[in-house]
């Protein structure tokens, strides 16, 4: 058996403790049909203490060659004035870059037992299973000109753009199709054709792609603040939804807020295939650092195992492994074990390692 090899970026604030739970997991796995080799390193605010940036060189170098990268959360209050270039996010921003992760995929799944945490009603949010996929490396996050400048007239102009090329849209929505079809099978695209050049071409080429390869797949358009409302309104209509970086952005956070907790949402960014089939890929649960809660025994961990189990979907072929790590997860919320985030009020709440162990106890009760 080929040693399957993982490179862990704990980052800071709770990202070390909630990685320190997902290491347990990786070792429950070793040897059960797989053999993962890890390595431990850092990024951050902790590789900027260390190395004055917030990834190293060295680190970007172990990164390309590994079968997958989990990253736990990066930056905290401590880096608030370091140079703009060196932030915390800055390492995570190189990382999707350099790997060339396009495709960022955040599943929104409300379990059974944690429907009264969500804000809206048990009826609208119970058994809710949507994909968000987001475009990553392209947009307004990345596009040129983007700059502040002095306009010499006591005003300054803040410039980003906005640009998508066709090959962008298009292996992002050939991703979203191709998962549609392990799913139920329906796409939605959103974008904002209706006042954005950028999004016009997108829906023209989603259009496209649609007729010529996936017409199997039901695909519908939705302009990007109606599909916000729609996903408050009624998230259960959608399967897969396709969509640019920076509405990718603002709905999966409106989505995150539909299963309850931040601290239950993981996510995976792929790059393209190479010709082996191998897709670089990062691992990482959609919550920051919460600085609040660090180094309090309090955050949840299953945002980070879960990324882990994707990591078993996405980069190593074991899905039967990753849903059983998925039943492992609903079978502790079904005992009623919580996290503070999770708990209902005046409810009894566990640690994240106390989080951590049960559901290695549930793994072990199902193997
Ligand atoms: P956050 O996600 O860190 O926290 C938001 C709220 O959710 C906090 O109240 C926090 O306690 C809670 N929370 C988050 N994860 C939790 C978990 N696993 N268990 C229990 N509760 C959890 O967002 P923020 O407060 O806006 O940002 C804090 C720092 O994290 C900032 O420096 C920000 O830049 C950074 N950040 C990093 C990432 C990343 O590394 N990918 C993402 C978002 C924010």
């Amino acid at each position: 058996m080929t040693a399957k090899t993982l490179l862990l970026l704990a980052g800071d604030g709770i990202g070390p403790e909630v990685m320190a739970e997902t290491k347990k997991i990786i070792a429950w796995f070793n040897g059960r049909g797989a053999t993962f080799e890890t390595q431990d390193d850092l990024v951050g605010g902790a590789a900027y203490d260390a190395h004055g940036e917030a990834v190293s060189e060295a680190t970007m170098k172990t990164a390309l060659k590994a079968d997958a990268v989990l990253f736990g959360a990066v930056g905290g209050p401590k880096w608030a004035s370091v140079p703009y270039d060196k932030r915390p996010e800055a390492g995570l921003l190189r990382l999707r870059k350099d790997l060339g992760l396009f495709a960022n995929l955040r599943p929104a799944i409300c379990y059974p037992a944690l429907a009264d945490a969500s804000s809206l009603k048990r009826e609208i949010v119970e058994g809710l299973d949507i994909l968000i996929v987001r475009e990553l490396t392209g947009g307004v996050y990345f596009g040129q000109p983007k700059e502040i400048t002095d306009l010499g007239n006591g005003q300054r102009r803040g410039v980003d753009t906005q640009v998508y090329d066709t090959y962008e849209i298009e292996r992002i929505a050939a991703a979203a199709f191709e998962l549609a079809r392990t799913r139920r099978n329906k796409v939605t695209s959103m974008e904002k054709h209706n006042v954005m050049l950028s999004g016009l071409l997108w829906k023209e080429i989603v259009t496209d792609l649609h007729k010529k390869s996936y017409s199997d797949v039901t695909l519908e358009h939705m302009l990007a603040d109606a599909g916000g409302m729609q996903l408050v309104r009624w998230p259960k209509q959608f399967d897969v939804i396709v969509t640019d970086n920076l509405f990718g952005d603002m709905l999966s956070d409106v989505a995150a807020m539909l299963t309850g907790s931040l601290g239950m949402l993981p996510s995976a960014s792929l790059g393209a295939a190479d010709e082996s089939g191998k897709r670089k890929a990062l691992y990482e649960p959609v919550h920051g650092s919460a600085p609040d809660i660090a180094g309090k025994g309090a955050a949840n961990p299953i945002a980070m195992i879960a990324s882990f189990g994707m990591a078993l979907r996405y980069s190593f072929g074991m899905a039967r492994e990753s849903d059983m790590l998925d039943r492992a997860i609903a079978a502790t919320l079904d005992k009623g074990l919580r996290t503070p985030d999770i708990a209902a009020k005046g409810q009894a709440t566990v640690t994240t390692a106390q989080m951590g162990d049960a559901i290695i106890a549930a793994l072990e009760a199902a193997a």
